[in-house]
């Protein structure tokens, strides 16, 4: 069984509290990216995770087959494999991603009928929105609440950088204070702007913005020095998830190789993508 498992950005993002089990309560807008790692899922005697990347500890999709087979009364024996594309600790949701791919690839193997969803939630607060299948959606809760909105009639362009380093989600909600946000009416104001099928890449430009963005600013450096080289060239970069990768909208595919081009050449590695894909 083999499953495409893309990766996220995440369009407008608000912090709005910290529950007392310790996450935070967060709002957000995910869209899909033309990312992919390519996870396959096969039948084993035991159970084998192999990815193309080395990881610090356990690979999520080992703890994907772990839990499908415990909500499904099934041996949780599997081989998976996985072909690394989306960075490591980037904020574009990897991780979760490969774990929702093994959850659909191993139910359709399994022929089990499960809540996928619900069982993302106990993996990782970006897995029910993979899980999902939607293209872009509102995602609010610790992340296991997840409402698909209609994506544009034609995915739109963007242009994607990432700082080479990676930047752990638990250091930058250490760093995050209440004072740091700006972001939540943004986000119910894109929310509307899906809802009422007038998302364009204007739209989406004006109503962007990430609560985490400072905290990101403060443990990175590089954010800044990026984001302040980039709007000096007139255009504005804008955070996904905790970070540290960064992404500009662009009108086009002819404006987001403009773009790319010229943060390549002012030094920031910048690959043009479609979301909503
Ligand atoms: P998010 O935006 O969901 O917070 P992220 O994109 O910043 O996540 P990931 O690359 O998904 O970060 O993963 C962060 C950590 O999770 C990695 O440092 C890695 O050790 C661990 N991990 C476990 N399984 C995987 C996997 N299949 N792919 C990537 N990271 C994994």
């Amino acid at each position: 069984m083999r499953v495409a498992a893309k990766a996220k950005l995440n369009l407008a993002l608000a912090v709005v509290g910290k529950r007392d089990d310790g996450y935070h309560e967060l709002r957000s807008v995910f869209v899909t990216l033309d990312l992919a790692d390519d996870v396959r899922v096969a039948p084993h005697k035991r159970l084998e995770v192999r990815n193309t990347l080395p990881l610090d500890g356990e690979d999520l999709a080992a703890r994907a087959v772990t839990a499908l087979a415990r909500a499904t009364g099934r041996e949780p024996f599997a081989f998976v494999s996985i072909r690394k594309r989306i960075p490591l600790a980037a904020g574009m949701g990897g991780g979760s991603s490969d774990a929702a791919a093994t959850l659909h690839g191993l139910a359709q193997l399994w022929r089990v009928d499960a809540d996928l969803m619900r069982i993302g939630a106990e993996l990782g607060s970006d897995v029910p929105f993979f899980a999902s299948g939607a293209r872009a959606a509102f995602v609010s809760g610790r992340g296991e609440l997840v409402r698909a909105l209609a994506p544009p009639r034609d995915p739109i362009d963007v242009v994607v950088l990432r700082p080479p380093l990676r930047l752990p989600t638990a250091e930058v909600f250490g760093s995050f204070t209440m004072s740091d946000r700006v972001a939540a009416s943004r986000v119910e104001q894109l929310v509307s702007a899906f809802e009422q099928g007038r998302v364009t890449p204007d739209v989406i430009r004006t109503y962007a913005a990430n609560d985490l963005l400072a905290a990101a600013e403060r443990q990175c450096e590089a954010i800044t020095t990026w984001r302040t080289a980039a709007a000096a060239r007139g255009i504005p970069l804008f955070l996904t998830g905790s970070g540290p990768t960064l992404f500009a909208v662009a009108d086009d595919r002819g404006d987001a190789v403009r773009v790319g081009r010229i943060l390549t050449r002012a030094g920031m590695r910048a690959h043009p993508h479609k979301i909503c894909v």
